[in-house]
């Protein structure tokens, strides 16, 4: 595999786009307009240069991955010579289905179509392509040039051969891939997200406040990062759609969001993307306080 196409040059796709260009591919970076692409460009450059002046790369290496990526905003042209294309936009059933059917129409037809989704069924999206054997999930974890895990998620129909070369693709990019079959979560969010559900229950039930929540989690469980915090980490609004994947697809009420997480998201407070959730992140984002609903 020699060019990789990443459609959507978000959180995701940015960091997608700078793990390949860094281990020497060359990348077709696609966004629907040229102020998406330049702000994940921008992205890109800050993320090298913070690599660079932690010694992990050289100024050398930078310039050079850099010049790998090109961007585009027009996806035929972006992905018609693409070995691999990995979609990395946003998480909308609609938008990923209408990307793979174009994909199916202006990509060459021996390309691997791989989704970064984090709660779609992938084999609901090999379905609406015509060779769905070479359809499959590639679920990178955020910050992506950091977080070596990557859950390759087979859906009913993607090939063993497909499988395995995304395996070993994800091995030369000093990824640990793990494989998973497709069923709703897969296995990180499916265990992830009712954790931090059954976290906000304890506040929405008085067991406990936020901070002495996280702090069990931490110092008891070895977490990094208690879960209260990891939620408005990934943003609130992202756990309470995932939950609500995994509630629709599995029928089971053990899966039913808490009301408080439904209540916070409806009124806005969505974690660090709006500066506040079960912490204010207006003073430090490395050590928020807790907010002032929280506060006894
Ligand atoms: P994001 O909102 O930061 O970026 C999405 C990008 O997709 C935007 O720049 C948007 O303009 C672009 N886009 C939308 N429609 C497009 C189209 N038709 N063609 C090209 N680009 C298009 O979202 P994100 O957090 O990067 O998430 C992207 C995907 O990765 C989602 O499927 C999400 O579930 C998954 N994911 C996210 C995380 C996370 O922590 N953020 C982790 C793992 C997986």
């Amino acid at each position: 595999m020699e060019l990789i196409s990443v459609i959507g040059s978000g959180t995701m796709g940015n960091g997608i786009a700078h793990t390949f260009a860094l281990a020497g591919y060359r990348v077709h970076l696609v966004d629907i307009s040229e102020e998406k692409l330049n702000k994940g460009l921008d992205l890109i450059q800050t993320n090298l240069e913070r690599q660079v002046s932690k010694k992990l790369i050289s100024s050398e290496m930078k310039l050079e991955a850099f010049k790998r990526i090109k961007s585009f905003t027009d996806l035929a042209s972006g992905a018609k010579h693409a070995d691999l294309v990995i979609e990395a936009a946003t998480e909308n059933q609609e938008i990923k289905l209408q990307i793979f059917r174009d994909l199916d129409l202006y990509g060459k037809p021996d390309a691997i179509l791989a989704s970064n989704t984090s709660s779609i069924s992938i084999t609901t999206i090999a379905s609406v392509t015509k060779i769905p054997e070479r359809v499959i999930g590639m679920h990178f974890m955020n910050p992506v040039p950091v977080m070596k895990l990557v859950e390759v998620i087979r859906a009913f129909s993607t090939s063993d051969e497909v499988t395995q070369r995304i395996m070993e693709l994800c091995r030369k990019l000093n990824k640990v891939p793990v494989e998973v079959n497709d069923y709703p979560g897969f296995i990180a969010n499916r265990i992830l997200m009712p954790m931090i559900n059954e976290a906000i229950y304890a506040v929405f039930e008085g067991v406990a406040g936020v901070e002495e929540i996280d702090t069990v989690m931490k110092l008891g469980m070895s977490h990094p990062m208690g879960p209260l915090q990891l939620a408005d980490f990934i943003g609130l609004d992202v756990c309470l759609a995932i939950l609500n994947v995994l509630h629709q697809n599995f029928g089971n009420p053990k899966y039913a969001a808490c009301p408080l997480l439904i209540k916070m998201v409806t009124a806005g407070q969505l974690g660090i993307k709006s500066g506040s959730g079960f912490y204010d992140y207006s003073k430090s984002l490395k050590e928020p306080e807790v907010s002032d609903k929280f506060k006894y």
